[in-house]
Order: C-alpha cells, then structure tokens, then sequence
C-alpha cells in the first residue's frame, strides 16, 4: 500500500487467521471497513503450505480443561469440531475448492513407547463425550493407514483436510468480493500503541480503530509477545503421484495420520494421490527472526523422507517430488493466545497456534471479530482470553535450551524407532518441550 489510509480495523497478516477475521467482521457488520496487510500475498505464510489436517481441539481437552473448567473446554472442543463442518460448508456456499475431505484423524502410534499416548484424553473425555474417539484394533490402525508399521490407535471422526493454499486463496478472494481492501506486498514496519493506532508500512501507513496482529511466527518480534511463543519449524515432502499403490495398500479413506513423537509425523493422501508427509518441530528460530532455512532445508527434507520410510518401508522406491518448511508458533500449551496486547483493548492478537491452526482459525477469527464487534455472545467472552501463561525464558537461554531439549526428543525418539531404549537424561529433558498438536 502507498500514502496514508483510514480504517475501522487494521488487520496485520494475510494468512487464514487474519482472513477469517475480516471475513467475520463482513458476516456481521457489513459496514466495517476492514484493511489486510500481508507482507507477500495472502497465504505464503504457514496458512498455504502446510499440512492440510482440519482438526477439531479434542486431543487437546485436557489443556483446555486446565485453562478454562470441564463445561468451557467442553464447549470449546464442540466448537472447534464444528469450525471443521463449517470450513467445508463454506468453501462450498462460496465455490472454493480446497478438495475439503472429511476423511477423520487416525492418531496412531508406530513404537512401542508411543502405544496409549492418546490415553489419558480418551479416557477424560469417556466421561462427557465418549463418541469422539473410536478405539480401534490394531489391525485396523493398520488397515486403514495401509502399513503394518501402525501398531495401534484412535479414530476421531471429526477431522478433515483441505489443499491448503487453495483455502488461503480462495478465502482472499471471498473477503475481496465482501469489501476488504487487501494490501499485499505491505510489510509492516511498526505501530504505535497509544489509541487510534496508526500502522507503519514500507510505503504508507494505516490509522484504524482497532488493529488487530494476526501475523503467526512473525509475532514472537513484537515485545509483548516475545516470551510467550518459540518458533519452530514444520518440514514437509510430498511423493509422486501413486492412486494405484495407495489403493493396493487400503489408505484409500481419505483419512490424515499423526504418530505419537514428540516430534510429531502427520501424513495425508492428497487429491492426486500423493503423500505429504511433515514432521514437526525440528529447526527452531532465534526470536522472532525467520532464517531462509524455515522455507526450505534440504537436511530436514531428508530427516522428513526417513520418517516417511519408516511408516512406508514398502514405499521407498517412489520419489519424493517436493519439499518444503514453514514457522510454527508454538505457545507453552499448546493452545492458541488470543487477547488483548499489553492490556490495551484497541490492539487484539491472535497468536500461537501451535501447528494446528487451519481448523481453529476459523474459531479464531470469530473471537477477534466478536471482540472487535463487542458481540454478546460466547466468541466475545471467550474462555481463553486473555489468559496468564508462564513465559519461555528469554534469549538467548530459550534458544540454548530450546536446542538442548530438541536434540534429547531427537535422540530418544530415534532410539524407541529403532527399538532401543533411550537415556534416562534425554527422557528427563523430553519433558521440557511444549506441548503441540496433541496432550500426551
Ligand atoms: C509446514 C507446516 C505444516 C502445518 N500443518 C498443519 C496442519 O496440517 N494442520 C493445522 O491445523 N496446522 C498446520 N500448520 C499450522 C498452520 O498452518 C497455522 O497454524 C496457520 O496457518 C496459522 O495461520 P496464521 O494466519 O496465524 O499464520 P500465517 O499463515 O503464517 O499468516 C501470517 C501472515 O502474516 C504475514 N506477516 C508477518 N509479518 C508481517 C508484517 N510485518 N507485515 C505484514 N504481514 C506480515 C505473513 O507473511 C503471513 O502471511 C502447519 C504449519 C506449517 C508451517
């Protein structure tokens, strides 16, 4: 954007967190007069390159449970359940084909350690909502996965996935057709806090309202957000088309898979029929600065292609076409921070996503709008707003350490691969690292 501009809302970030919350702001109140800056275009942030799983918060209820009570998280985990139906509903209301497939998440293990993770939500949830996961038997883990290297697991219905840069597009041009003025190719340089605040562009600039920082990993720089995330990276490779293969093998359900690492692996079948394969948490950044190396990283590519063949062993022979990585802005539990920054009510955030942002965003959206809006309604007195966290220790401990604890995850993690058992000190500094996708 060039010269001096005016708006209701300032939104800061062109991926799904920043689009769902102008496109809320336009569902309800038409007339807001909403501005996006994206420093490059809509969704070359995490939101178009990353895994495609559309999952509810279920496998995080028990965070839920300790942040906001049972009725709260209950309600929460419903909520986002339903952020996945309604993803789907309006890609189709809106002709965004995103190839949403409801195929369900199998959360499975493919160690021996890694066999009942899932146990402890399970078992809470039996007793509020014993529908959401199905146990399965072992067999049929590895029926429906096609590999025998899945030993056990969960299924939960709910979860679907999207092609994810096909999302974040197609949500840029519905929020384009209600009125939003998207300036992309504007990075931000700065904004003042004091009330209207006023947005700093390379070339321009935005006095607004409110503003509202929806910017992911890219937020861990702004000072008030600095110690409550670390930014990771999430690496990921996909195969060459095999529909045959992947119907020999019996994956042919549309179902996404996780393993139980810490270091999470999370693989789906695409349309065309390949593999994407990611792995999560491996490279971590100094603050909020992004290294080129969380774009891509040819040493990570190949760590991402071993798990591959580790869960694939009959797949080996089938190349690997692309690779690629993006930030992960990981908060301590895992959950996402969304609240007011420093307390002031005319700048809201909407951060830490953690590596499952492309269902919850939706939610996200909703609670940043419904803020904005002072809706009266269970989005604008979300349970989670604003809530006190414990902050990651500054730099450069944070980094030292950060790097001390992936190293012992990596450690134990490719000892209970091969079937070995892990030191006792790499299992004690597992115990440091935040939790991700799943409560373990
Ligand atoms: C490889 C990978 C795989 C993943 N897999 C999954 C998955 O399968 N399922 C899932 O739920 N989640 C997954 N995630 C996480 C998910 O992609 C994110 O949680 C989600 O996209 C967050 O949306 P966002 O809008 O907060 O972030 P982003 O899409 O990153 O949007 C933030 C935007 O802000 C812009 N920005 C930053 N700084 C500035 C500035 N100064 N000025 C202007 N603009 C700025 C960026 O360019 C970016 O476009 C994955 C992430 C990665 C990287």
């Amino acid at each position: 954007m060039r010269g001096a501009a005016q708006a209701d809302v300032c939104v800061v970030g062109g991926g799904y967190v920043g689009l769902w919350t102008a496109y809320w702001l336009k569902e309800w109140q038409p007339s807001t007069d909403v501005v996006v800056l994206e420093q490059d275009l809509c969704g070359s942030g995490a939101s178009g390159r990353n895994g495609g799983f559309v999952l509810s918060w279920w496998a995080k209820y028990l965070s839920l449970r300790r942040s906001a009570g049972k009725q709260e998280a209950l309600r929460a985990c419903r909520e986002s359940e339903a952020a996945v139906r309604e993803l789907g509903a309006i890609c189709s209301a809106h002709g965004i084909d995103a190839h949403y497939v409801p195929g369900g998440w199998l959360w499975t293990a493919r160690t021996e350690s890694q066999r009942g993770a899932w146990e402890g939500t399970v078992r809470a949830l039996e007793e509020v909502a014993p529908e959401v996961f199905q146990r399965l038997e072992p067999e049929e883990v590895a029926r429906r996965a096609g590999s025998p290297q899945h030993l056990a697991g969960v299924f939960e219905a709910s979860a679907a996935t999207v092609q994810p840069a096909l999302l974040a597009r197609g949500l840029r041009r519905v929020c384009l057709e209600r009125g939003v003025r998207i300036h992309e190719g504007s990075r931000v340089r700065g904004f003042t806090r004091e009330p209207p605040p006023t947005v700093e562009t390379d070339q321009g600039s935005v006095r607004a309202r409110v503003l509202v920082i929806a910017a992911n990993a890219w937020s861990a720089a702004i000072r008030e957000l600095r110690r409550s995330l670390i930014v990771v990276s999430s690496d990921m490779v996909a195969t060459a088309p095999i529909p045959d293969r992947l119907f020999a093998m019996g994956w042919t359900g549309g179902e996404c898979i996780t393993d139980s690492q810490l270091m999470i692996d999370y693989y789906r079948t695409t349309r065309e029929g390949r593999i994407a394969f990611g792995k999560g948490g491996w490279g971590i950044a100094l603050g909020g600065r992004i290294p080129p190396s969380f774009d891509r990283s040819l040493r990570r590519a190949e760590g991402v292609t071993a798990d591959l063949h580790h869960a694939y062993p009959r797949l080996r022979d089938v190349p690997v076409e692309f690779d690629w990585s993006g930030p992960i802005d990981r908060s301590p539990d895992g959950l996402p921070l969304l609240g007011y920054l420093g307390g002031r009510r005319h700048i809201l955030y909407g951060v830490g996503w953690s590596g499952n942002g492309v269902g919850p965003s939706l939610l996200g959206g909703k609670v940043l709008a419904a803020r904005v809006l002072q809706r009266d309604d269970w989005y604008g007195a979300f349970p989670l707003w604003d809530r006190r966290m414990p902050l990651f220790p500054p730099e450069p401990v944070r980094y030292v350490g950060a790097h001390l604890v992936r190293e012992a995850v990596r450690r134990k993690e490719r000892a209970e691969a091969a079937g070995r058992n892990p030191s006792p000190i790499y299992r004690w500094l597992s115990r440091f690292v935040p939790a991700g996708v799943e409560d373990h």
